[in-house]
């Protein structure tokens, strides 16, 4: 079987996910896999990047979709038997302008951004091989600080959301909890914002002190997993607002995917887009991007 270095990145066809794929096949010391949920998009930005002298190559992964995630899992199993670096960039939000009631919005965006980004993490963690590199794409609303739906509900959420004793199974529970309540129409009393992408990337970012607390205790030597807010991008998500290049969003995410052996300073951190370090927990954030 191969022993190729492997490096992956989801959502990958277009916007902040193109632009970390120029970076990663520029500086990546292996092979490195585009993947879209749609198969000729996918194709046709591997095609865009071969024009560019680069070699990605494509499989399928949409993050949505369970047997989509099995299959590619264990395709790179069988291909490779590892992974050394996955970029978890895909995303999801909802136009200001969306008229979907705000239970629903939660229910997809929470299913798609956290859920999935957790299931891919969940097939594809086995795979990752020692000195691997995870990193999430995040948001500046993924910080803690946006938890700040009505007192004292709030701080009890941030509480517990900070808490270095935080299980996967309770961040999913609060993350179940706030659908339920986003369907109820009781998300502001419950301390929750009225954000449903906010809400979904304060879970990745939460997510993500809690993986590193498990890659610690892991007998793979050091797993790295660190999370960032890419910058407001001018992208597709955006409606093109955001006055930063996919290329400036690329940054922070494609340096945290090359961080060298044995780093030591950032594990299951939270980075801004100018590979700032931010501390979570107590802020602040530099802004304004
Ligand atoms: P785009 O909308 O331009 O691109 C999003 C990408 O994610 C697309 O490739 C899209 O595929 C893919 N995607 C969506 N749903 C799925 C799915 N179920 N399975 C697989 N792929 C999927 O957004 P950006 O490039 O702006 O965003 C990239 C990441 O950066 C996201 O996580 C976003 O939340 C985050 N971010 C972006 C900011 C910005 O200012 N742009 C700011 C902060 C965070 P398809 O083309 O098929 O829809």
């Amino acid at each position: 079987m191969a022993s190729t270095r492997i490096c992956v990145v989801t959502g990958a066809n277009k916007g902040i996910g193109y632009a970390i794929m120029k970076e990663m096949c520029q500086k990546f010391d292996g092979t490195v896999y585009l993947t879209a949920r749609d198969e000729g998009r996918g194709n046709a930005a591997v095609a865009e990047l071969r024009k560019l002298g680069y070699s990605p190559k494509f499989h399928q992964l949409d993050i949505d979709n369970i047997d989509s995630i099995n299959t590619f899992a264990e395709y790179l199993k069988t291909t490779y038997g590892g992974l050394d670096v996955l970029v978890n960039n895909a995303g999801f939000a909802y136009k200001r302008a969306a008229t979907e009631p705000f239970g629903e919005q939660a229910e997809n965006t929470i299913r798609i951004n956290y859920f999935g980004t957790l299931n891919v993490c969940h097939a594809l963690f086995p795979l990752l091989r020692p000195h691997a590199r995870v990193v999430h794409v995040s948001s500046c609303v993924g910080h803690l600080s946006y938890v700040k739906g009505n007192e004292p509900q709030a701080s009890e959420l941030r509480s517990k959301l900070a808490s270095p004793t935080l299980t996967e199974e309770e961040l999913n529970e609060m993350m179940n909890d706030f659908v339920r309540v986003a369907e109820e129409g009781t998300w502001e009393e419950e301390g929750w914002q009225s954000s449903t992408y906010s809400v979904s990337k304060v879970g990745v970012s939460a997510l993500t002190r809690i993986q590193q607390r498990a890659f610690d205790e892991d007998s793979r030597p050091d797993l790295v997993v660190n999370n960032c807010h890419p910058g407001y991008v001018d992208t597709d998500m955006t409606s093109h607002q955001g006055p930063f290049t996919i290329e400036e969003g690329a940054v922070c995410p494609s340096y945290l995917a090359l961080l060298p052996n044995d780093v030591e300073e950032l594990r299951g951190a939270y980075l801004w887009s100018k590979k700032e370090v931010v501390d979570w927990v107590n802020g602040p954030t530099p802004g304004p991007y």
